[in-house]
Formats: structure tokens, C-alpha cells, sequence
């Protein structure tokens, strides 16, 4: 027993989920998202579980070199990032697709593609104000690029502001300022749907979709968009119990005393803190699972443990395994009382906590 931390990875749940995009989207061709080492899923295994995809999308330069050295044969995108011409020429050698996302890089993406082979995402800032040319910059990338020989594809493509409001005037007016942007050649094919706008808006479920956490097993708008086949959750975060306590009435745990028990209680403390990624902004209460019996977070969390109160749970002992969330403990939830998001939490997983595999 090496780790009292380990995430347990479905894999035939991310091709599940897969298929449920597949079915969403059929006319789609799907740009799974695996960056930040897929979502904190391992890119690798990921990957291999989303072959059915069209193409891999991460944010920086070496994940997509990872993925190409394995062996991973896929479309690549690259997201926007920093490349310097020696950085691009190797985009063009190991066929991987460049954002243009800003005026320098439409510039570099130019000068490449002059000699080399480039297939460039050419992205608007529609609103959100983070990646992506303004509408005169963009129709000038568009004219530029068009305009090298290397350049074998141009792909319209934008990222919403929105994680909720959907169906905002603000989310209206975003879509049109793309819309406007597109129709200066509308040949060109199109990626503007994360998971979100996947789910939510099926008019904008054209040419190139982009999921990333409904692939993970999340539904982002769960209150609102019931899908037509669930998703499941692929990770399982589990930690074991490294020691159990009686404690009296009025006492405290943990730091500072953030939590004190109104009665005799049996505390058990769990080989998982902040250290591994369980956000320490979880309060008391959190719900934990333990030999399929809800118990409660109690007191701050610590770097390399938590304390959970067990007191109204049987038989928990040393060595037990609790989950801290999975299929029947949504991320969403431990999420929420962290006042954090899945994102967060998928990502920062450690790397201390040993990942496990079900094929
Ligand atoms: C991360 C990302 C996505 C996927 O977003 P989800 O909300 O995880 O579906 C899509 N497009 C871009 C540009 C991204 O950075």
C-alpha cells in the first residue's frame, strides 16, 4: 500500500461519454479537449479511451508533443499560446494545428506558412476579452493567411464568455459579433461549442465541436439540460483512513478548532489534504463516503489529511477506503461546498495521488 490517495479512472466511461457527444453532434466532427493532462485524467490513457475522436486539442506545445511521441496520430490542436518560429516549424513537422489568436501570432503563423505546411484556428474575441483578434484584426489574419502558400486550412473558430446564461443577450451578441466575422467567407468551417454550448445550443453544434468536461462525466447546466443519455463520471477520488479516535463531548478538530463535537464522537482521519488537490476551502459538512455510508468533513483541512466524523457510520476502521467523489458523490457537489468548480478540482489532482485504470 504505497498511497493512501488514489484516483480511480474509468475508461469505458470516457468512451461512453464520447458517444453521448457522438449522438448529440453526429454531423459534428469532435475536438476532444485533453489538456492540463485531461482534466487531471492522464492524457495518455485518455486519449487512448477517446480514439473514436476526430482530433486532440491542449493548450501548450509540450502536451501536444507528449501525445505525438506516444504514438498518437490524431488531428492536434494546439490552443492559443506562445510559439516562436522554431516552435512553429516543429507545429508543421509534427502536423499540429496553431491557434492565431493575437497579432503576433497571426504575424509568426504568416512568416511559417510562407515556406512550411501550417493548418491555423483562426480565433475571434467575440466578448470574452482573454484569446482571440478583434473583428478588423481578424478580417485582416484571414486576408493575410489566406494569402501563404503553406496554408492548407483556415478554421473559424471562438470561445463564449458564458458558463450558465446560455440564452443571455450577452451570449446573443456574441454569436452575432462571430457570425459577422464568418460570413466574410463563409466556406471556412467553424468550432465555437465547449461542453456548455454543446449541451445548451444545438444550432451551434457545426462543423468542429470542442467538449472537454462532459467528456470528464460532468454536465455543466445539469440543473437545466437533462441529456438524452446520461453522462458518467470517469474519476473516483478515494483515500484511506489512517487512524480512528473517540472523542468527548466539546471537543475540537483539526486548526484553529473550526468544528467541535455537540456529542461523544468517533472521528477517522483520511490520507487526503490540499497536498493532493482536495480543496481546502471545503467546509464542515462536505459530504465523504465510506463503505457506503455518508459521513462529514469536519474541521479545516490539512495539507496531507482530513478528519471525517464517522460517528453515525458502522464498522470504519483503519485501512478503509472513503471516497471523496465518484459516480455517486458528484465533483459538482464537493465543488460547491469549496466554492470552487469540477475544472478546479479535476485539474488539481496531484501528483501524489496515484491514478488507476479500469479498461
Ligand atoms: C477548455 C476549452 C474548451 C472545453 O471547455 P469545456 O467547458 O471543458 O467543455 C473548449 N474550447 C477552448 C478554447 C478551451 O480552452
Amino acid at each position: 500500500m504505497l498511497n493512501t490517495a488514489s484516483a480511480l479512472i474509468d475508461l469505458p466511461a470516457l468512451s461512453h461519454n464520447l458517444q453521448v457527444v457522438r449522438a448529440l453532434a453526429p454531423r459534428c466532427r469532435i475536438m476532444a479537449l485533453l489538456k492540463a493532462d485531461a482534466y487531471g485524467h492522464g492524457a495518455l490513457p485518455a486519449a487512448r479511451a477517446l480514439a473514436g475522436a476526430d482530433g486532440f486539442a491542449v493548450a501548450r506545445l509540450q502536451e501536444a508533443l507528449q501525445l505525438r511521441e506516444a504514438g498518437i496520430a490524431h488531428r492536434l490542436l494546439l490552443l492559443g499560446t506562445l510559439l516562436d518560429q522554431a516552435e512553429l516549424a516543429l507545429c508543421s513537422q509534427q502536423n499540429i494545428d496553431v491557434t492565431a489568436h493575437d497579432r503576433t501570432s497571426v504575424a509568426a503563423i504568416a512568416a511559417c506558412a510562407r515556406e512550411r505546411p501550417l493548418r491555423v484556428w483562426l480565433k475571434l474575441d467575440c466578448g470574452m476579452h482573454r484569446l482571440g483578434l478583434d473583428p478588423a484584426a481578424f478580417v485582416a489574419a484571414e486576408r493575410l493567411l489566406s494569402g501563404q502558400p503553406g496554408v492548407s486550412e483556415l478554421i473559424h473558430m471562438t470561445h463564449f464568455s458564458s458558463t450558465r446564461e446560455v440564452s443571455s443577450s450577452v451570449m446573443a451578441q456574441q454569436i452575432e459579433r462571430f457570425l459577422a466575422c464568418h460570413a466574410l467567407n463563409p466556406e471556412r468551417a467553424i468550432s465555437v461549442a465547449n461542453s456548455v454550448v454543446l449541451i445548451a445550443r444545438p444550432e451551434l453544434r457545426v462543423d468542429w465541436v470542442r467538449p472537454g468536461i462532459m467528456l470528464y462525466g460532468e454536465n455543466p447546466l445539469a440543473a437545466d439540460f437533462e441529456l438524452p443519455r446520461p453522462l458518467r463520471a470517469v474519476m473516483t477520488l478515494r483515500a484511506r483512513v489512517i487512524a480512528v479516535r473517540e472523542i468527548a463531548a466539546g471537543e475540537s478538530v483539526g486548526y484553529d478548532g473550526c468544528w467541535s463535537s455537540s456529542r461523544p464522537s468517533r472521528i477517522a482521519t483520511l490520507g487526503i489534504g490540499y497536498g493532493d488537490g482536495y480543496p481546502r476551502l471545503a467546509g464542515n459538512g462536505t459530504p465523504v463516503c465510506i463503505n457506503g455510508q455518508r459521513a462529514e468533513l469536519v474541521g479545516r483541512v490539512s495539507m496531507d489529511s482530513i478528519a471525517i466524523d464517522v460517528t453515525d457510520c458502522a464498522d470504519v476502521a483503519v485501512a478503509d477506503e472513503a471516497t471523496l467523489w465518484g459516480p455517486k458523490l458528484p465533483v459538482a457537489t464537493i465543488a460547491d461546498c469549496a466554492r470552487t468548480t469540477s475544472y478546479q478540482l479535476f485539474t488539481g489532482v496531484g501528483q501524489r495521488v496515484s491514478r488507476e485504470y479500469i479498461d
